[in-house]
Order: structure tokens, then C-alpha cells, then sequence
């Protein structure tokens, strides 16, 4: 049953769907236990952890799990992100005003200005920073000594993230697509947030449509509640969650209206590939930072496409997914 609250139109929000604790966070079994024992070692020696890495596509947890690395120890945390900082000034004065122990959150870590990295480098390995005073050529730099404290940063694209700075993080999160089992659950306590009553099955339909990620899980879910309100439905059932998906261009691998441009442009447009992701962005007229980890990552992982050294290739499974014949060549390309 769809709760009052939902009834009221009253938002539930991201914020309420997050899991608190390590325990509360569903799935990455692996990922857990490691960032388990790395905590455990951390408040036994009472003292903050090293700095950490959260890696993967978007939508899988990283912003979840640096709350919950915070939860966990009890202490502050504060978040910024790559692009929201312009200059190395502005991270200094971030890193400046911190407190011993907090947890200082960076998405995107790979958008930092080259500025702004060379000077977390030095805060992350000597807890330091040095504050330029004046300008021009009387300008002079005054070392600041800052309380230790532990760096979580997020990235989309590992392999972007300079070397050095790579190197100054002790643990490195890899969170990966999530299996539909796992998925599942997150369906069933996300529904229970929001007070809506799934029937059998409804949630194993979501999970099969929601790409391996939680985000999009959570959101399909929202998208079925409205259907759910609208049609006066007490429980939601698999042809409801079906009807709604559908009416939302969500087609039954969970791919999008973006992913199937994508594959059409390579197949339509392209010949089936390889095509170079510049190309094919334009072609979708999406940016190609997006089509790189937003479409690409679920789309190789499901066997529709595959990356060579030439671009990308639409694989047999594409073309058949789009209701076309493969080409009799298409397998020579590999
Ligand atoms: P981005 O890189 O785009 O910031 P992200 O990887 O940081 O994404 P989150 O914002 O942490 O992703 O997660 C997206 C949503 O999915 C959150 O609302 C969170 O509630 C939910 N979520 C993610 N992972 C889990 C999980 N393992 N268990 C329960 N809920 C989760």
C-alpha cells in the first residue's frame, strides 16, 4: 500500500534512503569487510584512518559509503567536489578550517585543477599547507600546520587521477554493478522508506531494469510509486511495474532512451563500428564525458558493445536487442 505520507506528495529524499551504517549498506560483500577491518584497525590504534579512494561508475554507493565511513568513526564530515573548486585557494581554506578527525569528502577528485592537486598532495602526506600572503613579488608563502585528517574522494574515471596524487590514498574502494539478487533487497527496504507495498515479483522486475545501480534502482522505484498512486493501486504488482518502466522508455534490460541512441547511432549510423567516442556523442548529442561513464560501463558489462583499439562495436547481442540482423561480418571486427 502506497503510505500517507507518499500520498501527501510529501517527498521522501535521498537523504532518507541512505543506509547510516556499514551494516545498513546492501551488496559489495568484499568492499565491505575490507573497509570493515580498515575501520577497526583505525579506532583500535585511535587514530583517523588513511586516506581513501572510492572508485566506480556513478550512482553505486560512493557518496553513501563516505557518509558511512564518517557515521562509523563519529566524526564530521565535509563535502566538496572537483569542480566546485576553482583555485588552489579554495581547497586551502577548506583544509585550513578543518578538525582533527573529520573526514574531508571530494567527488569527482579528477576534475581538481592541477593547482589545487599539487596542494592537497602535500596536506594528504605532511598535513600541511601553505598559505600564500600578499601578491605580486612581495608575495611569500607561510606553511600552516593542519590536524590529521582523512580525504575520502570519489572518481568516475580512475585512470584519469595523476599518479601521485593516486599514490597518497591507503585504501582503494572498487565498487562494481551490483547482481540483480542484490538489487532486490535494495528494492524491498527502499520501498519500506517509502511506504510502498510491492507485490511478488515487482521488485525482481525493477531490479532486472535498473542497470546494476542503486540510483537508478531508487529512482525507477519513485516512478512506479506515481504509477501506483495514480491508478489508485494498494499493492504494485509486475505488470504494474512493467506498464510504468514502459511508459518511461525503460525497456526490459533496463536500457534508457540514451543508451539506445547510442546503440542505434553505432548500428544505424556507423555500420555496426568501431566508431571513436567523439563521434558517437555528437551523433547522440550528448557530452562524451557521459557517454563514457554513464552509458558505456553497463553497456560493455552487458555485452552490447565492446572497445577496441579502433572504437566502439556494437556486438551481436545490440543488433538482435534492437530487432535488427547482425551483420554477417560483424564478429570479424574483434
Ligand atoms: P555519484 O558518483 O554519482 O555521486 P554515488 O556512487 O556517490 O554516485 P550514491 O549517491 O552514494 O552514489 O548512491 C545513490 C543512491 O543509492 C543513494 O540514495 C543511496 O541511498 C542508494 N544506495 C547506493 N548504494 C547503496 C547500497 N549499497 N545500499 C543501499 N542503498 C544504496
Amino acid at each position: 500500500m502506497v503510505s500517507a505520507q507518499a500520498m501527501d506528495g510529501e517527498p521522501v529524499s535521498d537523504e532518507e534512503l541512505r543506509p547510516k551504517v556499514l551494516d545498513g549498506f546492501i551488496g559489495q560483500p568484499r568492499l565491505k569487510a575490507q573497509l570493515q577491518l580498515f575501520l577497526d584497525a583505525a579506532r583500535k590504534r585511535d587514530v583517523p584512518p588513511d586516506h581513501i579512494l572510492m572508485a566506480g561508475p556513478p550512482g553505486l554507493g560512493k557518496t553513501t559509503l563516505a557518509m558511512i565511513v564518517a557515521n562509523e568513526l563519529g566524526v564530521a564530515i565535509r563535502v566538496t567536489s572537483g569542480p566546485a573548486i576553482q583555485h588552489a585557494g579554495d581547497l586551502a581554506s577548506i583544509l585550513s578550517s578543518l578538525d582533527t578527525g573529520e573526514v574531508l569528502f571530494i567527488d569527482e577528485i579528477h576534475r581538481l585543477p592541477r593547482a589545487a592537486e599539487e596542494l592537497l598532495y602535500i596536506a594528504m602526506e605532511d598535513f600541511r599547507v601553505d598559505v600564500m600572503v600578499g601578491k605580486g613579488p612581495g608575495a611569500s608563502s607561510i606553511p600552516l600546520t593542519l590536524p590529521r585528517f582523512t580525504v575520502i574522494g570519489a572518481t568516475t574515471r580512475e585512470g584519469m587521477l595523476p599518479s601521485p596524487l593516486r599514490a597518497r590514498f591507503g585504501f582503494t574502494a572498487h565498487l562494481d554493478f551490483y547482481p540483480h539478487e542484490e538489487l532486490e533487497k535494495l528494492i524491498e527496504r527502499s520501498a519500506t522508506v517509502l511506504g510502498v507495498s510491492l507485490g511478488p515479483g515487482a521488485a525482481h522486475q525493477l531490479s532486472l531494469r535498473s542497470r546494476g545501480t542503486p540510483r537508478i534502482a531508487n529512482r525507477l522505484l519513485r516512478r512506479v510509486r506515481d504509477w501506483a498512486i495514480v491508478h489508485d493501486l494498494e499493492v504494485v504488482d509486475t505488470a504494474a511495474v512493467k506498464d510504468a518502466l514502459a511508459l518511461y522508455q525503460i525497456d526490459s534490460e533496463g536500457l534508457d532512451r540514451l543508451d539506445l541512441a547510442v546503440l542505434q547511432a553505432i548500428v544505424g549510423s556507423f555500420d555496426g563500428g568501431p566508431v571513436g567516442l567523439n563521434n558517437l556523442s555528437a551523433m547522440v548529442g550528448e557530452e562524451a564525458e557521459t557517454v563514457e561513464t554513464v552509458c558505456e560501463p553497463y553497456l560493455v558489462r552487458e555485452g552490447f558493445m565492446v572497445r577496441t583499439p579502433k572504437g566502439r562495436v556494437a556486438t551481436a547481442k545490440a543488433w538482435e536487442h534492437l530487432g535488427l540482423n547482425p551483420k554477417d561480418d560483424v564478429n570479424k571486427l574483434f
